[in-house]
């Protein structure tokens, strides 16, 4: 499981870091433009992403809708690379928050239905400056980052195709899942949360 990567070059996209020839310095820099800055969390999901695809064996970048299903317990900086690379997204519903706010990572692939819980490892993070904080998350093997388990849930249904209720009280639709039931009429979550802040 270890992906140790060799014979390190030169990143010509910031002179400040170097990376291994195996890791993808194109799609490292494009995962910069899209998250706006670089920055440890993101070295992180990089890593997350890249070592998810590497063992539940999916192409990154290149992953069809809904392959893969990543839900993460945190909504750090690194969530924009599981997004960019393994193309992961809140719209799609396969980029889920379950925000215990730790740095666990669970990614399903949907046709096998084999998973697996990325925990990134403690470690002192003062011993290093910022850039080398970044160099030693994308260089090192992926199991000196994270522990590496099985998911501790199972996969996901897929999203579900539900009724829109309009609310009897403000006229706006929603979900009917998210209806409730107020004075014998059916209300949105807005009106039914002003009728019990009237009560506060
Ligand atoms: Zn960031
Ligand atoms: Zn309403």
């Amino acid at each position: 499981m270890s992906i140790t990567f060799l014979n390190k070059v030169t990143l010509s996209l910031s002179a400040k870091f170097t990376f291994s020839k195996s890791m993808d310095e194109k799609l490292w820099k494009k995962c910069i433009d899209f998250h706006g800055h670089v920055c440890p969390g993101l070295a992180f999901g990089y890593k997350a992403s890249e070592t998810a695809a590497e063992i539940l064996r999916i192409p990154m970048e290149k992953a069809k809708d809904e392959e893969i299903v990543c839900i993460s317990e945190n909504d750090a900086c690194g969530v924009d690379c599981i997004q960019y690379l393994l193309s992961c997204t809140v719209g799609k519903g396969n980029l889920l928050f379950r925000v215990t706010g730790k740095p666990v990572y669970t990614f399903f692939r949907r046709d096998s239905k084999k998973g697996i819980r990325l925990v990134v490892r403690d470690f002192n993070k003062d011993l290093y400056s910022r850039e080398e904080l970044i160099q030693h998350i994308l260089d090192s093997p992926a199991d000196d980052i994270f522990d590496i388990s099985e998911p501790r849930f199972k996969l996901p249904e897929k999203a579900r195709k539900f009724q829109s209720i309009t609310c009897e009280c403000c006229g706006e639709s929603a979900r009917e899942d998210k209806i409730r039931l107020q004075d014998g009429k059916k209300v949105c979550l807005d009106c039914f949360e002003s009728y019990e802040r009237s009560f506060l």
